[in-house]
């Protein structure tokens, strides 16, 4: 049987990864919206502007023909940001045959809808079977070979089967849920945390304290999770609790990196113009506390974090104000 055909929408340093892993499995492509992108792809094998000197895979191809890319997919997989899952997959809702199985890679919801990507992906391409890939995953990390795990996601725990070998390496494990919510809102509210966790090291906390926000900031994800209709035991695993320490602890993090440049002093948009990546918390936070009011969930971490970012308040008075929240029942 011809192999199956993986395409892979945006070459950020994930969307790179993911096709990268796939590469060695199977036959990819990697849409990059920039032609010089795609070029450096083929001819260097690199993507220096997101993965540095890190070679890829002999086998990935790049291409900056978002319709010749959609038409060759046998499997899809879209890791442009949130933000920009609609617009991408209007351009190609007529291209993508029947039947192909759609896999998001983004960690945030969409402004305005207050979407997850699975449910922007469903109304884009209707009667796609669509699931997710999250865990902790650090990009540059698994570039290097160094040995991680993660989850695909899909209603039908058939086509999470199929999808497995796809991505599956020696390194890189490659487990199952059922669980699409909870898994997918485990990567996007956890993005708020490590904006959190950032601001923390920033301000020049102790372990102790660190530890606190995690904690905390999982029973706030948990909690709002549980309310959507999640399964409360996802935000325990890899997607949840396991996506959570990874993105709060590394230095690479883009959005820990956010939080250290508030707690800094810089502004929001100084603060993700010094990035020069996307930080998906920084657009989620406000959709994020909607979201809470609506399901009546008490979320004081991510709350404080929001209003840094809206420019109500300092990082140091986001602590502060921590400090003057009188403690509940720790569940
Ligand atoms: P950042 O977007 O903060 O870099 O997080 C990476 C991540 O989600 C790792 O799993």
């Amino acid at each position: 049987a011809r192999p199956v055909r993986v395409v892979v929408l945006g070459a950020g340093s994930w969307g790179t990864t993911v096709a990268g892993l796939a590469a060695r499995n199977t036959p990819t492509l990697l849409w990059a919206r920039n032609s010089e992108a795609a070029d450096e792809i083929n001819s260097q094998r690199t993507n220096s502007k997101y993965l540095g000197e890190r070679k890829l895979p002999k086998g990935l191809k790049a291409t900056s023909d978002l319709v010749e890319a959609a038409r060759e997919a046998d499997v899809l997989v879209c890791g442009v940001p949130s933000h920009a899952v609609r617009a991408t997959l209007a351009e190609i809702a007529n291209e993508v045959r029947a039947w192909v199985p759609v896999l998001s890679l983004s960690k945030g919801l969409e402004p305005g809808t207050r979407q997850r990507p699975t449910e922007v992906i469903a109304e884009c391409l209707p009667g796609h079977p669509v699931g997710l890939l999250a865990g902790p995953n650090i990009a540059k990390e698994i570039v290097d070979g160094m040995a991680a795990a993660s989850v695909v996601a899909t209603q039908d725990d058939r086509v999470a089967a199929a999808l497995q070998p796809l991505f599956a390496s020696s390194v890189f494990r490659v487990y199952r849920n059922t669980d699409v919510l909870g898994c997918e809102l485990g990567g996007i509210l956890k993005n708020i945390v490590a904006i959190a966790s950032g601001m923390a090291d920033g301000l020049g906390v102790g372990d102790n304290t660190r530890a606190m926000v995690l904690a905390r900031g999982l029973a706030e994800m948990t909690r709002l999770g549980e309310a959507m209709g999640a399964n409360p035991r996802t935000f325990a695993g890899l997607t949840g609790v396991g996506d959570l320490i990874a993105t709060c602890m590394a230095p690479t993090s883009r959005n820990r990196r956010v939080g250290e440049a508030l707690a800094q002093g810089l502004t929001v948009e100084e603060a993700v113009a010094k990035l020069g990546q996307v930080a998906e918390g920084v657009k989620t936070a406000p959709t994020v506390m909607d979201l809470a009011r609506e399901y009546g969930v008490d979320m004081p971490i991510a709350a404080e974090v929001e209003a840094v970012i809206g420019g109500r308040q300092s990082a140091s008075d986001a602590y502060r104000g921590l400090q003057k929240v009188a403690p509940g029942g720790e569940h």
